[in-house]
């Protein structure tokens, strides 16, 4: 593997001392809520269990908002983000109904959507109940993106609301980018697409080649592919005309702080945490293996986020495999929650995928 220049080293050791901080305070500052299983749409990378009709039936807002209860007195709500994730937010009617009691409480609340269902009349709605903030999916030109969610109108749904997006200028709101086989050459010029339709802000991840993911070759970046995406985000970034950021997930090694905003840091357990369909307290919905904490049917959830999270906040455990002899653990220590499996091995090393 390739030596990080000391310059790079000296900004991480500085960074890994403002992270133990933060690890010891141990402030919640976002709270997901997967509010549903169910989905609109199937698409070709789902990590999650979503079906288009879910067994598990939707969390009543009511017990969602004893549990927003029971933090309140903990935190300040203005400093705690809530977001609703799925499946699919918006095939829950009652977002709204959520969305207006978390408003009337103080804390900002948003949504993860793929644009389907967001017609002009549920924006309004959403921001009459409160909403701060709003990510849509947005995978490329019509064909990449259509393929990726494996519905014909998907494309035209969605851009409609980013179209919508653009003339609010009173809420938060960015797309994400799925990179995979069938958009990488078009990103240069999905670049200039949503700079001139008004996009600001833009997210980009990619995925790994674990579970159905694995199954579909057009998801998988070769290790040269995937440098090249996040070389188009440095010069994108260089650029200074769209705000790109990389997925939050894996330690990057040279490119740290070069195609995000700031250093990696998994947050997951540390100051995010979430509130799976089923009540299951864990520390970020992408983590599908069983890092469950509590329930919120069986555990006051203060007293979980307070006493338990170990494994997230000491990650002492991840020092095995690949992991064990590896000198970048000071700073990566083991990837991404999410890249672990339900032993706690690590799945995806974007180190090593950079670096062979
Ligand atoms: S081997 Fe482990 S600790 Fe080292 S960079 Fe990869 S994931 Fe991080
Ligand atoms: S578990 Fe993965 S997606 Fe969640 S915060 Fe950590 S790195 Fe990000």
């Amino acid at each position: 593997m390739k030596k990080l220049s000391l310059r790079k080293r000296a900004a991480l050791e500085l960074f890994r001392r403002i992270r133990k901080n933060k690890v010891v305070l141990h402030e919640l500052r976002t709270l997901f809520w997967e509010c549903t299983l169910r989905c609109n749409i199937s698409c070709q990378h789902c990590g999650s269990d979503c079906r288009v009709v879910a067994d598990q039936p939707d969390m009543p807002v009511e017990d969602f908002l004893k549990v927003v209860d029971s933090i309140t007195p903990h935190v300040n709500p203005n400093k705690v983000l809530v977001i609703f994730t799925g499946g699919e937010a918006l095939v829950r009617k009652d977002i709204e109904v959520c969305g207006l009691e978390l408003y009337r409480r103080g804390y900002p609340w948003g949504i993860v959507s793929n644009g389907l269902y967001l017609t002009r009349e549920r924006l309004d709605s959403l921001l009459a109940s409160g909403l701060h903030s709003i990510t849509i999916s947005l995978d490329g030109f019509e064909e990449a993106h259509n393929w990726l969610r494996c519905h014909p109108k998907s494309y035209e749904k969605a851009l409609n609301a980013v179209r919508m997006l653009v003339e609010e200028k009173e809420i938060a709101w960015d797309i994400v980018t799925c990179a995979n086989k069938k958009n990488i050459a078009d990103l240069p010029a999905f670049k200039d697409f949503l700079l001139s339709i008004g996009v600001k802000n833009w997210r980009i991840f990619t995925i790994f080649p674990v579970g159905r993911a694995s199954e579909l070759p057009e998801l998988q970046l070769s290790n040269d592919e995937f440098t090249a995406v996040l070389d188009f985000i440095r010069e994108t970034r260089k650029e200074g005309k769209i705000h790109v950021n990389y997925g939050c997930e894996g330690f990057l090694g040279e490119y740290e702080t070069e195609v995000r905003d700031h250093f990696y840091q998994c947050n997951a357990g540390v100051s995010t945490a979430s509130v799976l369909a089923d009540g299951s307290i864990s520390g970020c919905p992408s983590i599908r293996a069983n890092f469950h904490q509590g329930n919120v049917y069986n555990d006051s959830f203060p007293e979980v986020w307070e006493n338990r999270f170990k494994p997230f906040r000491d990650r002492k455990w991840a020092k095995k495999g690949i992991c064990a002899d590896c000198k970048l653990f000071r700073y990566c220590e083991g990837n991404g929650m999410h890249l672990h499996d339900d032993k706690g091995d690590l799945l995806f090393c974007h180190y090593q995928r950079i670096n062979e």
